[in-house]
């Protein structure tokens, strides 16, 4: 039998399902700017958290001395130092450090792991030399990133709310995250101290900045997704007492979390009812890494029971989730040989079935059109914030250069996501105003930015 025959409409539909057409990217990001008015104005006022960063003062390229990061958002932590010389020098230098954690302490009690992570640091200062030298009798200094929901009580304050990413820690959850690792510290005797506590995105603002006064917003598309931009402070209403001196802060807007104006499949919703927190995270769920591949895979699950997409050969595997990753969307879709070889052979080694060429071709497409609709909706977000601060700030987005500084595996790795979603930001602006907004790359910008955000932050002055 013909797969290409059988598996046709429930391609057609597919796309239908899943197109990303001007009207539908513009109503989203006018959502995505009305939501982020909301969420501004009230607390629980949208989907949009829109946190308060509380970092006032961005880097300037003023900074000096030695400053540490550490970083922990998964199942390493990453510890740098940076020696910064000011305006004339810069970044002197830089050095780093990937630890990873122990299965048991993600299981163990909150003492256990800021131990850990506090014996891992103070091994790390250990070592400090050649370039690096701090001023006798100070603190050594420390940016917190810190990748897990916090709700942030001062710069260098923050509550765990839940651990996620599979930690499960005890007597963490409700406690103030830098006290944990100050304490920790303490118990070993070492002299560091935890000047400024910052989300991912946020450091990765930060750390863009440093270099290019014109970036705005920060976007991070890996396994997970988020966005935060320069705000005015009178522009957020639900801010009462905090004042900043510089009149602007980062708002760290949590859009993963955003649901309005999707065009959503049966696919999505199936996925999303079998995750652990159904209903929540649907942008997330729609663009980032996390998820491209496993909506794939039920794409193609479906298209080989009902469609005999893969002939006679058992999609019996296919069936687990997870087991098509997005990298190997990804590199299915560079295949550039006539028969598709990669795109048989990674069909074969996830799937254990056999495919013909039609049918690869078909894998492809399905591929192309999850991750087409991905990128452009990012696109479409990004979009949604610039707009909300042109709005408030007539010309000062639109009418001159604009930086949105990108990171992450996904924007790194898959080029066609890129270009999708550089393509929808031309189409929504037009080919004159798009030509002031540049997205650029800034690799592991956020380490370093959250040394700067400590150096901005420094105890002393
Ligand atoms: P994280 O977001 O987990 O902190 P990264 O920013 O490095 O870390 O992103 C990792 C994610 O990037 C992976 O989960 C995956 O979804 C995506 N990714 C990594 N490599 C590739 C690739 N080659 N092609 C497409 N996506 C990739």
């Amino acid at each position: 039998r013909s797969s290409a025959i059988s598996v046709g409409p429930l391609l057609t539909k597919l796309k239908h399902d899943c197109a990303t057409p001007l009207p539908v990217l513009r109503h989203m990001a006018d959502a995505m700017a009305a939501d982020m008015r909301s969420g501004l104005a009230i607390d629980g006022g949208s989907d949009l958290k829109m946190i308060l960063s509380y970092v006032d003062s961005l880097p300037t390229g003023n900074e000096k001395g030695l400053f540490y990061a550490l970083d922990l958002g998964g199942t390493n932590f990453r510890v740098l130092r940076v020696q910064l010389g000011g305006k004339e020098e810069g970044v002197i230098a830089t050095e780093s450090e990937q630890v990873s954690i122990p299965q048991d302490l993600m299981f163990g009690t909150s003492e256990e792991l800021f131990n850990f992570i506090a014996s891992g640091l103070g091994k790390f200062a250990q070592r400090e030399g050649g370039k690096f030298s701090m001023q006798s009798g100070r603190k050594r200094e420390i940016g917190f990133t810190f990748s897990f929901p916090v709700r942030q009580t001062s710069i260098d304050s923050g509550i765990l709310i839940k651990w996620t990413k599979g930690f499960a820690v005890s007597g963490t959850a409700g406690r103030d995250v830098v006290a944990c690792l100050n304490e920790a510290m303490e118990r070993q005797g070492l002299e560091m101290q935890v000047s400024a506590l910052v989300n991912d995105a946020v450091g990765t603002l930060a750390g863009a900045r440093y270099w290019d006064d014109d970036v705005m917003v920060a976007v991070i598309l890996g396994t997970g997704t988020n966005a935060c931009y320069i705000e005015r402070m009178d522009a957020i209403p639900k801010l009462q007492s905090h004042v900043s001196s510089s009149g602007r802060t980062i708002i760290n807007t949590e859009w993963g979390a955003f649901s309005k104006g999707l065009p959503l499949t049966v696919f999505d919703r199936d996925m999303d009812a079998a995750t652990i927190n159904p209903g929540e995270q649907i942008f997330e769920k729609t663009i980032s890494g996390m998820y491209l591949g496993e909506i794939v895979r039920r794409v193609l699950l479906k298209m080989a029971e009902e469609g005999a997409l893969f002939g006679d050969s058992s999609p019996e595997k296919l069936s687990t989730p997870f087991v098509l990753r997005t990298p190997d969307v990804c590199a299915m879709q560079q295949d550039d040989s006539e028969d598709l070889k990669v795109v048989g052979s990674i069909l074969h080694d996830l799937a254990s079935v056999e495919s013909n060429v039609s049918a690869r071709k078909i894998v492809v497409e399905v591929c192309d059109t999850i991750v087409k609709r991905g990128g452009r909706l990012a696109g479409a977000g990004i979009v949604g914030i610039l707009q909300k601060m042109e709005e408030d700030s007539k010309g000062l987005i639109f009418g001159k250069r604009t930086v949105v500084a990108m990171d992450g595996g996904l924007y790194e790795h898959y080029p066609q996501y890129r270009r999708y979603l550089q393509d929808a930001v031309t189409e929504l602006l037009g080919s004159e105003l798009s030509k002031n907004v540049v997205i650029e790359h800034t690799k592991d910008g956020s380490g370093i930015g959250a040394a700067l955000l400590a150096a901005a932050n420094s105890m002393y002055g």
